[in-house]
């Protein structure tokens, strides 16, 4: 739509970096405890490896402690569950990531079955889900860093989320199930689609907020979209680019020079989603090393 408005995904990150960073120094003089994010990374995949290296960089510049654990392609489950175990003993430990995904010959859910549900920063565990989507109940230590971010861009940008009509594109664990979870609980009407959905377009024409995360380049058309929704795009797809000089460019999962059109506002790929999902790692592990130190989570 003309005046379609830009979605700052970097801007929003750095001024929650810089909240951490502020909140952490603050628990760190009050109690004496500095949070401690601790990374396990299997293997050499480079995306996983440039994740984990972000990752790692923002944990530092919010002077948190880090603890590195990295391991070769030829690991076993064994070592990696001691791996998990040693971190859940250490104190100074708050919050346990491991990358994902693992090599095929590791049984992921049951590496991440062990990192115990205080020290679980990703907020994959089924305590934290089932307390997420529980209503009524105790609020979950974590919630996926992701759905989070998406949530927390929605809110920083002054979007209505109560009674709107959300469509959620994609169901996987870590971004499509939770997201959809965490705006039905902040009173949106969400549907689900999937690679089995009849008639995907159908459903996103009806939508005013469309969160894609699908794993499909471009795929979400302009004229798929209701004149003056929301679009959070979550994707992150390489494209092959003749005039880049990396022989290729990142794109998100929906059209943007098409979806801008329609669109009241968007988040771009990248500079949206991506720089959320650090930030919210790092509030994570800061929420959860208050919670070692009694104190109650910072909203
Ligand atoms: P998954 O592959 O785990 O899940 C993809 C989901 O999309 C599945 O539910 C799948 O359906 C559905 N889907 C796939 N193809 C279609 C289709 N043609 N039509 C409708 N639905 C479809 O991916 P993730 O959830 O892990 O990630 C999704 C995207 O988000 C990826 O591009 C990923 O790179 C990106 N991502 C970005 C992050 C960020 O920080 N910005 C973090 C995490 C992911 P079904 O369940 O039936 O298979």
């Amino acid at each position: 739509a003309p005046g379609c408005r830009l979605i700052d995904g970097k801007a929003i990150a750095a001024q929650i970096r810089k909240e951490v960073k502020e909140q952490s120094a603050d628990l760190l003089r009050e109690t004496g405890v500095q949070p401690g994010l601790a990374v396990v990374l299997v293997g050499d995949r480079t995306d996983s490896s440039t994740y984990v290296r972000m990752k790692k960089r923002a944990a530092d510049e919010v002077g948190f402690h880090s603890v590195d654990c990295k391991f070769t392609e030829r690991v076993t489950e064994q070592e990696l569950i001691e791996c998990i175990r040693s971190l859940n003993a250490d104190a100074k430990v708050h919050g346990i990531l491991v990358q994902l995904p693992l090599p095929r010959h590791i049984n992921e859910a049951r590496v991440l079955e062990e990192i115990r549900v205080d020290k679980d920063v990703d907020g994959f565990s089924a305590a934290n889900i089932g307390n997420m989507c529980l209503r009524g109940g105790k609020p979950p230590l974590a919630v996926p860093c992701t759905p989070a971010g998406c949530v927390e861009l929605l809110q920083r940008s002054n979007i209505e989320v109560r009674g709107k009509d959300v469509v959620v594109l994609g169901r996987s664990n870590i971004v499509g199930m939770p997201v959809a979870h965490l705006l039905q609980s902040m009173d949106a009407t969400v549907t689900v689609c999937h690679s089995r959905t009849v008639d995907l377009p159908s459903h996103v024409r009806r939508a005013d907020i469309v969160i894609a995360a699908i794993g499909n380049a471009e795929m979400v058309k302009g004229d798929w979209l209701k004149p003056g929704c929301v679009v959070i795009d979550v994707g992150v797809n390489s494209k092959p680019s003749s005039t880049d000089k990396r022989g290729y460019v990142l794109v998100g999962d929906v059209d943007f020079e098409e979806a801008i059109q329609k669109a009241s506002a968007i988040t771009p790929v990248p500079g949206g989603v991506g720089p959320m999902t650090i930030a919210m790692l790092l509030k994570n592990t800061l929420n959860l090393a208050r919670h070692s130190a009694g104190l109650a989570r910072l909203p």
